[in-house]
């Protein structure tokens, strides 16, 4: 057998259709972000798509605090969670991140990803008869935990409270339940309504789990998300969140009641059989929430760069989604154009921004998402969206009024 024939073959299947991933290599220097040097241009590119939402990754309270939890404690943590592995910084960061969002407990999971995949293969498979009623654009990392648990899963219509309902309907009040959904969608942008779910959750006796990964740190006087900002912490059962988005650093978690929480470290296999986050990351990411608990001034700056951005593109008619959040995502709706505008805004520009093609949004929808950040000035905002327009220009792209 040619097995690497047989995975070639498949990652033409990709190419073929422009799904293929490509990495670009970045060097991020520190205090320079949006800059970074990019390795196969040879030159530094103002960088658009980043994650670090607020720049709290080069923010130096929380390198301050990395490096010194790093001379203080190591490299590693030297083992899982239970055998060895549970440092100070873990444990505080642990509390810090309850009393965020109001609970009464919190766990940590080395990303995300694990966190979602963890937590809701863990309930859901451990909990008889619970079934999990799905958002349509929930997060790989929550669709694959919900597959991992086997529990009969219902997917609703995206943000849609009425069809959530009639799947709740359909199941005994007395079985357990779960409403897995997410505050701030990564691609469109757009917002749950999460009191509507909440109050079908009570009616229904259900749980709710809300990934906030794209609103921790950005919305709420805390930066404990969407949650907090509308005042809701207090009704959702499990809140999860990163510490690699909007904190800078990298790392997951939920927040919740405590039974619940010990229930997930004590049956959750993904986070009883790793390692521990190394402490240096839980002191840099304690740093970054207790940080952005006190200072509104990144979140500020952070609106005030996205709502220039979107001035700046309806001025010129570059279309792009409109949403309560900080996602801006240009459409472009084919994935070889959207790979050739992202080349052309990198090479001739020095503009970089992944280009978004399926399977991460479906066909047809193909865009360029952009996430300014509060250190992205309106020069080079300005610079950006002149860019945008010579290409919308020479291609005759359609745009959104006749500017
Ligand atoms: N949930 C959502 C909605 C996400 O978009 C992501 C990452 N893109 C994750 C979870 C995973 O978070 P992390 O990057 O910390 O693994």
């Amino acid at each position: 057998m040619n097995y690497d024939a047989m995975f070639q073959s498949a990652l033409d299947g990709l190419r073929a259709d422009g799904s293929y991933r490509y990495f670009a290599e970045l060097e991020r220097h520190s205090g320079q972000f949006p800059k970074a040097y990019h390795y196969g241009l040879g030159r530094d590119v103002t960088v658009w798509c980043s994650n670090d939402y607020l720049g709290m990754g080069q923010h130096p309270d929380v390198l301050k605090a990395m490096h010194a939890a790093l001379d203080e404690t190591g490299a590693g943590a030297g083992g899982t969670r239970n055998i060895s592995g549970t440092n100070h910084y873990h444990v505080e960061l642990e509390k810090e991140l309850a009393s965020l969002h109001g609970k009464e407990s919190a766990l940590l999971f080395n990303s995300g990803y694990l966190s979602n995949w963890v937590t809701l293969g863990t309930i859901a498979g451990r909990l008889r008869d619970c079934v999990v009623l799905s958002d349509a654009l929930n997060h790989a990392s929550m669709i694959e935990g919900i597959r991992h648990s086997r529990a009969e899963k219902q997917i609703f219509r995206h943000n849609d409270v009425e069809d959530l309902e009639e799947r709740l309907k359909a199941f005994p009040r007395d079985i357990p339940k779960i409403i897995a959904f997410e505050s701030v969608y990564s691609m469109e942008g757009d917002i749950a309504p999460i009191e509507a779910i909440c109050d079908l959750a009570d009616k229904y006796g259900a749980m709710t789990y809300l990934d906030e990964v794209h609103a921790v740190g950005m919305y709420g006087d805390q930066g404990a998300g969407i949650a907090e900002k509308l005042g809701l912490s207090h009704r959702l059962t499990v809140i999860e969140g990163t510490l690699g988005k909007g904190y800078g650093v990298v790392g997951g978690y939920i927040a919740a009641s405590a039974p619940l929480c010990d229930f997930v470290r004590s049956f959750g296999s993904g986070f009883i059989f790793s390692t521990a986050l190394p402490p240096m990351v839980a002191a840099g990411a304690l740093a970054s929430v207790r940080y952005l608990r006190r200072s509104s001034a990144e979140r500020e700056g952070q609106q005030r760069a996205v709502a220039y951005l979107r001035d700046a593109l309806d001025r010129v008619g570059i279309p792009h989604i409109l949403n309560p959040s900080h996602i801006v995502p240009v459409m472009v709706g084919d994935a070889e154009l959207c790979r050739a505008l992202s080349d052309e805004l990198l090479k001739r520009f020095g503009h970089y921004i992944q280009p978004i093609n399926y399977p991460t949004v479906p066909r047809g929808t193909e865009r360029l998402r952009i996430t300014p950040t509060p250190l992205h000035s309106n020069e080079a905002i300005d610079e950006l969206v002149d860019a945008l327009l010579v290409l919308w220009q020479e291609r005759q792209l359609k745009r959104s009024h006749a500017a």
